[in-house]
C-alpha cells in the first residue's frame, strides 16, 4: 500500500492554468497546497495517489489559476471614487483630488481605505498589488491585515505634501518604512518617485539609490501624457525615457505605469533595460490620455502587465476588466484582431505582473514550490456556458461576482465571495462614515 503525504489542503478544478512557461492546461486538475506552498499540481487522479489531505475544496464547475496581479495603483484613493468624474486631468488633479487629499489624508484614512480597495482587489481574484501613495505603514498594516501580497512603494515628491515638508523628509520617511517592513512575507515595501514631472533628475538618482541599497523596486509613472513630454522636453531638452535612461534609473526593477507616449527610441530602451510597464487601459482611455502603444511594446519584447490606477480615474479596481478592455481597445487601434490574444492577456496579468514587481520566483503560475496564491472561479454560469476556450471566458465574460474563493499564501481568505480576515460590514460602514465626511452632501 501506498503511503500518501500529507497537505493542508486539496484545491480541485475542471480546469487548472498553470501559466508556467508552456501555459500548461490541466483537465481536471488538482493543487496540493502545504504551509502555504504548492507542493504539487496536476492531474487530479495524480494528486490523490499522492497527497492526503482533511480540506478539500473546488471540485466541478470550477476554474483554478494564479492570482491576478494589479502592478498599478493607489489603493487609498478608494475613498475618492466618483468624486470628480468626466473633467480634463489637469482640472481633475489640481482642483479636485489634490485639494481633497490635502483636506483627508492621515493614517487613519489611508489604512481604513485601503481595507475596502484589498476587499476589493480580493473580490476581483487580484492577489498581489503594486501601490504607490503616503503613509505607507498605514497601507501595509491593512494590507496585512487583509491578507493580502503587496509591494508598497513609499511617495516621494519635490514639493512639500501630507507626509513630508522637504525632499529629505520624504526620503527620511521612506528609508524608516523600508526597514520597517522589508522581510516581511506578505509586503515588499519599496520607492516610488511620483513622476519625471514632480520628481528632479537629481531625486529619481537618489530614489533609485535607495532602491539599489535594500533591493528594493522602483515605482514611478511614466509618460503618461502629451503635456508631460513637451514639459520634460522643455526643462531637459530630453524625452523623458531618454532622460531617466541617462541618469542610471531604468532596469528591471523599475515599474513604469503609463507609457502612453513613448516611441520607437523609447520602446527600444524599455526593452533594453528591461523595464516593467504597467498598462493602465481604463483610467487613460478615462482621463482621455491617449492609448499607449502595448502592440508595439510587446513585439519589441516589453513585458507590459495591468494596472487599474486609482479609483478616482477608472473607477473600479479590477483586472478582469483592464484584460478585456485592453484586448479590444488594442485589436481595435492595431486594426488587426488578433492582437493581445486572450493568452497573452493572461499571462501579463499574472506570471509576468509577479515577474515584473520582483516576484517572479515566489507567485505568479501554478507551479510547485511557489506560493498558493489561487483563485477558484465558478464555471455554472449563463455568461459562461457553453465553454470552448477558458482563456477566452475569463478574459472576455468573467465578472468579480464569478470568484468564490481566493487563496493567498495558502490561505483562504474569501471563501464563497465573503472575506474571512475581517468583518466586511464594517468595511463598508466605514467607507461610508467617511464619504458623509468628505461630501455631506452626496453619501448615504
Ligand atoms: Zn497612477
Amino acid at each position: 500500500m501506498v503511503t500518501l503525504s500529507r497537505a493542508d489542503m486539496i484545491v480541485k478544478a475542471d480546469y487548472v492554468l498553470k501559466m508556467d512557461t508552456d501555459l500548461t492546461l490541466i483537465r481536471n486538475g488538482a493543487i496540493a497546497v502545504r504551509g502555504g506552498k504548492i507542493v504539487c499540481v496536476g492531474p487530479a487522479e495524480g494528486v490523490a495517489g499522492t497527497y492526503s489531505a482533511d480540506t478539500v475544496i473546488g471540485g466541478t464547475g470550477k476554474v483554478a489559476f494564479p492570482g491576478l496581479v494589479n502592478t498599478h495603483t493607489h489603493a487609498a484613493m478608494v475613498y475618492f471614487r466618483g468624486l470628480a468624474d468626466d473633467l480634463p486631468l489637469k482640472v481633475w488633479l489640481e482642483e479636485h483630488i489634490w485639494p481633497a487629499e490635502e483636506k483627508w489624508l492621515s493614517p487613519e484614512f489611508v489604512g481604513d481605505a485601503v481595507e475596502l480597495a484589498c476587499l476589493e482587489m480580493l473580490k476581483a481574484g487580484i492577489t498581489l498589488y503594486s501601490d504607490m501613495y503616503f503613509y505607507g505603514d498605514a497601507i501595509a498594516g491593512s494590507a496585512k491585515k487583509i491578507g493580502m501580497r503587496a509591494v508598497v512603494g513609499a511617495g516621494i515628491l519635490d514639493f512639500p505634501g501630507k507626509t513630508a515638508r522637504t525632499i529629505d523628509e520624504y526620503f527620511t520617511n521612506a528609508e524608516k518604512f523600508i526597514n520597517n517592513w522589508i522581510g516581511d512575507g506578505l509586503v515588499v515595501p519599496g520607492i516610488a518617485p511620483h513622476a519625471p514631472y514632480t520628481c528632479s533628475p537629481e531625486t529619481m538618482i537618489r530614489a533609485k539609490e535607495l532602491s539599489g541599497k535594500y533591493g528594493i523596486p522602483l515605482h514611478l509613472h511614466l509618460s503618461e501624457t502629451e503635456w508631460e513630454i513637451s514639459e520634460i522636453r522643455k526643462r531637459y531638452g530630453k524625452k523623458p525615457v531618454v532622460l531617466l535612461d541617462g541618469i542610471g534609473v531604468l532596469d528591471e526593477t523599475v515599474i513604469a505605469a503609463h507609457c502612453v507616449w513613448v516611441d520607437d527610441e523609447e520602446i527600444s530602451l524599455l526593452a533594453e533595460r528591461k523595464v516593467g510597464v504597467s498598462h493602465c487601459i481604463e483610467s487613460n482611455l478615462k482621463l482621455a490620455s491617449g492609448i499607449a502603444p502595448v502592440v508595439s511594446m510587446l513585439k519589441a519584447g516589453v513585458k507590459v502587465t495591468f494596472g487599474t490606477d486609482g479609483a478616482a480615474s477608472n473607477n473600479d479596481l479590477n483586472i478582469l476588466s483592464e484584460m478585456s478592455t485592453a484586448a479590444k481597445v488594442h485589436k481595435a487601434v492595431s486594426g488587426d484582431p488578433t492582437a493581445l490574444d486572450a493568452r497573452q492577456a493572461m499571462l501579463m496579468a499574472t506570471r509576468w505582473g509577479a515577474e515584473t514587481l520582483g516576484l517572479g520566483s515566489v507567485t505568479g503560475s501554478l507551479e510547485e514550490g511557489k506560493a498558493a496564491d489561487i483563485v477558484l472561479a465558478d464555471l455554472k454560469k449563463p455568461h459562461l456556458v457553453p465553454l470552448y476556450d477558458i482563456y477566452s471566458h475569463i478574459v472576455y465574460s468573467m465578472n468579480p461576482s464569478d470568484i468564490g474563493t481566493v487563496l493567498v499564501d495558502g490561505r483562504v481568505v474569501l471563501d464563497k465571495g465573503e472575506l474571512t480576515t475581517a468583518d466586511e460590514a464594517d468595511i463598508l460602514q466605514k467607507a461610508r462614515g467617511w464619504g458623509r465626511k468628505i461630501s455631506p452632501a452626496h453619501s448615504p
